[in-house]
């Protein structure tokens, strides 16, 4: 196996490269089996004919985080404001207070942050920045 950012050939039980930092399977520049250079966007290697999967870059926010503040907190959009997708937040913060006299309102909003935890902790939801969440 090859460090797809630097192309060094890396033991396919390491977490990182040692060469450059890169963790495995991130990075677009070469191909993790052959090691050849390959183009960003390719999607199999012209040189082995591997399928080049993309893992998604993991940003630094956590699922564990981001899936308990939909829970416990999510009726007021507090895991939405963690994500970064302050507009949604902001809908779910308004809707659960405006409405609140209501009971199908602050209802709904927390239906839908349970369904928005459980895609969170199934890695469905990335952050504001398309960044997986960190286990
Ligand atoms: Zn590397
Ligand atoms: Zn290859």
């Amino acid at each position: 196996m090859f460090c797809r950012n630097c192309g060094n050939a890396m033991d396919p039980n390491q977490a990182v490269c040692l060469t450059c930092g890169t963790p495995a399977g991130a990075g677009s520049a070469f191909c993790p089996n052959c090691g050849n250079p390959v183009a960003p966007s390719a999607v199999v290697c012209v040189s082995c004919g591997v399928a080049l999967q993309q893992k998604p870059a993991v940003g630094g926010k956590s699922k564990i985080a981001a899936g308990l503040l939909a829970i416990f907190l999510g009726q007021l959009g507090i895991h939405n404001f963690y994500l970064g997708y302050t507009k949604k937040a902001v809908i779910q913060l308004l809707v659960t207070i405006l409405l609140s006299w209501t009971f199908v309102a602050p209802t709904a909003i927390w239906i839908w942050a349970i369904v928005e935890a459980v895609q969170i902790f199934q890695g469905k939801i990335t952050d504001a920045n398309g960044m997986a969440l960190s286990d």
